[in-house]
């Protein structure tokens, strides 16, 4: 049972945020920077955020060569550079945020590594880059073949490397610890394992909290969602798919040839370094059926399948351990476009940010910020 002052001062909120990831983080700092004067309450159900954005490879990307070229065949050109403005600006907007010694931001650049299946996108390189020449006045992309040697690739299989000097890497611990400080500072509050079960509308919207094994009612004058994958618990007709990603680390690797971020296939795999150790995700193409859930657990197929890429593709002949793996869950749908929803004049939700929520995470957060006025 609640005291007086528990009632008084702990259970009504001007603005909710539902869920601390990188999403519900940029809502709330942007909802505070809007109106310093509101009370904004973050209800987070994990003792620390629990869902995709403590657990990425820290690309700070906007997409592959390849990657772009699919989004332009399925989303047309108009709503697939807007895609990667957005990208681009969230990245930005991250950046100038926190700051980049606090996320440890580093600019080795980006490659993609194509086998002998894909060479034929090379010949569109030219058509993409003047595609982007409304964001990159000079041309994105550049092949750097001379690299797969010197990167110590197996050059049999990769047969030709595409360069993006606009990519970077973040360590992504930091960013998120940095986005909870800055959250704290502006004097917004974070409420950890804090699970919302439901959402009511009356004159206000009453969430009811389980924490401890107790039920709590909140109040709030608006509410906005950012649960991403775990939102179908609160809104069952999302059109969203959880996806699990898997991620292995290798232990630090005696004079590492490579500096920068890496996709493979299309995104579906991709590897980076951290200072000489080598972070490598991905897989979850060939196992959709188990990989489409949101237990966050480890699939050793698929971690078989990583080492394997490790041996054969980017460490041949290297001696290297694996250090650790995890789990990691995003939402997709059917195209890339996040969810970005009005549900009521009350509720807001946005999710399904895909692979690039690094990038993205921080323009959304001032996207629903905005819609709620
Ligand atoms: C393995 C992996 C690698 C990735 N690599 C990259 C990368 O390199 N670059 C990149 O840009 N993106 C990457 N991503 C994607 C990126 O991390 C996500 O798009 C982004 O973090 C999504 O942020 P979010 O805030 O929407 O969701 P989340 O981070 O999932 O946050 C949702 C939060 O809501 C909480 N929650 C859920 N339900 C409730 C509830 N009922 N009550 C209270 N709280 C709740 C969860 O605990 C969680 O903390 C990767 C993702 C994974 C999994």
């Amino acid at each position: 049972m609640l005291s007086f002052w528990e009632k008084r001062s702990f259970t009504r909120y001007d603005r909710v945020v539902i869920g601390s990831g990188i999403v519900g983080l940029s809502t709330a700092i942007s909802l505070k920077e809007r109106h310093p004067k509101a009370s904004v309450l973050v209800l987070e159900r994990g003792l620390i955020p629990t869902g995709a954005s403590t657990k990425n490879a820290g690309f700070a990307c906007f997409g592959s060569l390849t990657e772009l070229l699919e989004d332009t065949r399925l989303m047309g050109e108009e709503d697939a550079l807007h895609l990667v403005r957005s990208r681009w600006e969230g990245l930005r907007k991250l950046r100038d945020r926190l700051g980049d010694d606090a996320i440890d931001y580093q600019n080795h650049g980006g490659y993609e590594l194509l086998f002998e299946k894909e060479l034929a996108c090379l010949d569109q390189i030219d058509t993409i880059n003047r595609w982007l020449t409304p964001l990159f006045p000079s041309p994105v992309f550049q092949t750097r073949n001379d690299r797969v040697r010197a990167f110590g690739f197996n050059p049999q299989v990769v047969r030709s490397m595409v360069f993006n000097p606009h990519e970077g890497q973040i360590d992504t611990g930091k960013m998120m610890r940095s986005l909870l400080q800055l959250a704290r500072e502006m004097g917004i509050e974070i409420r950890t394992g804090a699970e919302v079960l439901s959402l009511q509308e009356h004159s206000e919207v009453d969430i009811t909290v389980r924490s401890n094994g107790h039920d709590w009612s909140i109040s709030a004058g608006q509410v906005a969602v950012c649960t991403n994958a775990f939102t179908l618990a609160l809104f069952p007709g999302l059109p969203l798919d959880p996806g699990r990603g898997i991620v292995l680390v290798t232990k630090p690797i005696k004079d590492l040839k490579f500096k920068g971020t890496f996709h493979i296939e299309q995104g579906y795999y991709y590897f980076r370094n951290f200072n000489d150790r080598v972070i490598f995700g991905g897989g979850r193409n060939l196992f959709r059926e188990q990989e489409t859930t949101t237990r966050i657990e480890i699939n050793e197929q698929v971690v078989n399948v990583l080492k394997q890429k490790l041996d054969d593709i980017i460490l041949p002949g290297s001696f290297y351990e694996i250090d650790h793996a995890w789990a990691g869950i995003m939402a997709f749908g059917k195209d890339k476009q996040p969810i970005l929803k009005k549900h009521s004049d009350k509720i807001f939700l946005a999710a399904r940010l895909g692979g690039m929520g690094v990038a993205i995470g921080s323009n959304l957060g001032e996207q629903i910020a905005g819609m709620m006025g």
